[in-house]
């Protein structure tokens, strides 16, 4: 999925720089074209200026204004020889100057002129001139000898000069005020070109930049979903670590690297009770809180952590360090272990570990992610049975140990049903004369000839839920058989039979004590019901109903393994129990330690006090006999007074006066 998600990435990061390129192609083809156009425009209007600008300058414009002047000068001279009637020297020169002039003035006129309006008035003005110049050159030629005569003839050709001279003079005017309007009007169309193409040029860049922006964003809004998505994929949303899948990706790489890897497994212990005892927020919470403790960790070992689901979580370390990873372990369970602070409440966080490093190995596990969590695992499930809060190292025999539960498991309830579970009894007397009032009923399997520690057997039938045929199961053969026995030897034996905490969730357990009772037809104070305080019994308004249930049949409530951890005096003074059974660890000290025999004196008193039954278990010497009945006990039970014997055994026994220091059983 990753290597297409890239894929598809790159194809569309190359169309994005395909259409910006055209997009900026555009723009630039539009400015070209623009730049094109106005410069077409004002290279027009040049050549218009230019071509005007030659036709102005060849006009010789002040020929005329010259002519005119020359004109006068030859007129002055002419003027002053027919009023002296003659000229000078001086005067020779001048006339002779002023006609040469006026010479080159007609030449300039004739070869110059070509603008068809002014031509007509040169003409006029060429023809005059000529006629000026013929009178002149004549009176030059005469030496001058009729001046008066001269300026006579002169005087009309001059007039009629003059006038052609003033008329080309106006053409030439008219001409040249066009030509400033026509400048005027080229540097207009050039503003306007200017202008239009500053317009076109913005408009051609906004709408450039708004198509690039629009691709940008939507570009932008892309990726940002892509990723969302591969972040879904590949991340836990909640803690942001790594996702299984992504798990199993990297480790699969840490694996096909040479160097020594650790795979630690972690699982929090009880995260339920944390979910229903401060909600689902404190719950999240802690899973953040584990998450980022994992971070920190993984990260001081150049690895990772990842969230696998659930409660449970992974780290995948680069090291072979049985030792130093033991005690980076350790440490994070400390730290796990102070918890956090939520909503003012103190949350303590279990975690449970079980790690394997790549360096354990056998030969014969493959280094793949698959074997490696499997071995992982069974580490993990070791640290989890044997009490939470731990950490275990793989080894060999916790997988064997691991194949036995698993076995165990799979035939437990086949064992239930084809009657292969035995129910042992131990008997419970009275102090200090030693008679039996009754006996506590404990499950045993043998199974292929090895009997399955009953703890043990016990935990597996809780976690794989069978705990409730099995606890039946016993409680429907002790209650039958201690009948039987009552009927036939008219007796009132009584039997305690253990519950465990999980039953406490239903009132099923009410209707099958009642039907167990119906159908053994022993009397209901005859049953007592042993329940040991666990974690699972936090819910405590719940069992305390259920607790009310059972009690109103008549049977007796008794809490068991009462002095250790979880169990509190609150319970005695909550008036809805019958009795308790003193743990075995306070009558295992009662010899040696004060304060054993301080607690165990307050609980009897308390008891006393409020009308409670004690039994004390675990009476394994004649001398913690002894004491417990200067103490006041009046009950006890223990290896002392009989181990758990098989069912037919036990009640045998009974009928038989006990012989001399007699142990029986298996137990
Ligand atoms: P428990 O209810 O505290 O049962 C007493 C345990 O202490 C029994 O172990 C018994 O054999 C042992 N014991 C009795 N007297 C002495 C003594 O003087 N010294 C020593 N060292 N031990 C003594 P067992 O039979 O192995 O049972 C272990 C636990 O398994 C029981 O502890 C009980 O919690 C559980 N269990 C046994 N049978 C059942 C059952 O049918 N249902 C349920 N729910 N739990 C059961
Ligand atoms: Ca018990
Ligand atoms: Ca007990």
């Amino acid at each position: 999925m990753a290597r297409h998600l890239r894929w598809g990435r790159i194809a569309r990061r190359v169309r994005d720089v395909m259409a910006t390129r055209t997009a900026l192609l555009s723009m630039l083809g539009g400015l070209i074209f623009l730049c094109f156009l106005a410069s077409a425009f004002m290279e027009r209007s040049v050549r218009q200026l230019t071509l005007n600008q030659q036709v102005f300058s060849d006009r010789e414009i002040r020929n005329g204004f010259v002519s005119m002047s020359d004109l006068q000068r030859l007129m002055a001279v002419a003027q002053e020889g027919a009023v002296r009637g003659g000229l000078d020297a001086a005067g020779r020169d001048a006339f002779i100057e002023a006609t040469d002039i006026l010479f080159v003035r007609r030449d300039f006129f004739a070869q110059n002129v070509t603008n068809a309006d002014a031509a007509r008035h040169a003409e006029d003005a060429i023809a005059a001139l000529s006629a000026m110049i013929a009178i002149a050159d004549a009176a030059i030629q005469s030496d001058f000898a009729a001046m008066d005569q001269t300026w006579s003839a002169l005087v009309p050709v001059a007039n009629e000069a003059r006038r052609a001279l003033v008329q080309f003079q106006e053409v030439v005017t008219r001409f040249q005020n066009a030509l400033m309007q026509d400048q005027a009007e080229a540097v207009r169309q050039q503003r306007l070109v200017l202008l239009s193409a500053l317009v076109a040029v913005s408009v051609i860049g906004a709408a450039a930049i708004l198509l690039l922006r629009r691709e940008v964003m939507t570009r932008l809004a892309q990726e940002r979903a892509e990723q969302h998505v591969e972040f879904l994929a590949y991340f836990d949303p909640l803690t942001k670590l790594p996702n299984r899948a992504q798990f199993q990706k990297r480790l699969d790489n840490f694996l096909l690297q040479a160097e020594p890897i650790a795979l630690v497994l972690l699982d929090l212990d009880e995260f339920k009770t944390i979910n229903d005892t401060y909600g689902h927020a404190a719950g999240d919470a802690v899973l953040m809180r584990v998450g980022q403790l994992l971070q920190v960790y993984a990260a001081q070992c150049d690895g990772f952590a990842a969230r696998l689901g659930g409660d449970e979580f992974a780290m995948v370390l680069r090291t072979g360090n049985v030792d130093s990873l033991i005690s980076t372990c350790e440490l994070l369970l400390q730290e796990a272990r102070e918890g956090l602070s939520f909503e003012g409440e103190a949350v303590q966080i279990g975690l449970s570990i079980g790690f394997v490093t790549s360096v354990q190995l056998g030969p014969d596990v493959p280094r793949t992610v698959d074997a490696l969590c499997r071995v992982a695992d069974f580490a993990l499930y070791s640290s989890k049975s044997s009490g939470r809060g731990r950490l275990t190292q793989y080894n060999r025999v916790l997988e064997v140990q691991y194949f036995e539960r698993r076995t165990v498991v799979d035939s437990l309830p086949r064992a239930i049903g084809n009657d292969e579970l035995d129910v042992y009894l131990q008997p419970k007397v009275m102090l200090p004369g030693q008679e039996v009032y009754g006996f506590e009923a404990l499950v045993r399997w043998v199974r292929k000839d090895r009997m399955i520690q009953p703890q043990e057997l016990i935990r597996i039938a809780e976690e794989s839920g069978l705990i409730f045929e099995l606890d039946r199961y016993v409680l429907d053969v002790a209650t039958r058989e201690i009948g039987i026995f009552n009927r036939a030897n008219e007796g009132r034996l009584a039997i305690s039979v253990n519950l465990s905490a999980l039953h406490f969730n239903s009132s099923r357990i009410a209707v099958w004590v009642e039907k167990a009772l119906l159908a053994s037809g022993l009397s209901p104070e005859l049953l007592t019901l042993e329940i040991t305080e666990t974690a699972e019994l936090r819910d405590w308004e719940k069992a305390r109903r259920i607790i009310g249930e059972l009690r109103s049949l008549g049977v007796r409530i008794s809490i068991d393994d009462f002095g250790t951890g979880y169990s509190s005096l609150s319970y005695l003074r909550s008036a809805i129990v019958d009795e308790v059974k003193i743990d075995r660890s306070i009558v295992d000290q009662i010899e040696t330690s004060d304060e054993a025999r301080f607690l165990l004196d307050g609980i009897l008193d308390i008891a006393g006090n409020l009308g409670l039954g004690v039994v004390v278990e675990g009476v394994e010497t004649p001398a913690q006999a002894s004491i417990l009945n200067d103490m006041g006990a009046e009950r006890a039970q223990g290896f002392l007074f009989g181990r758990p014997a098989p069912l037919r055994e036990a009640m045998e026994a009974l009928k038989l006066p006990p012989p001399k220091g007699r142990r029986s059983g298996t137990g």
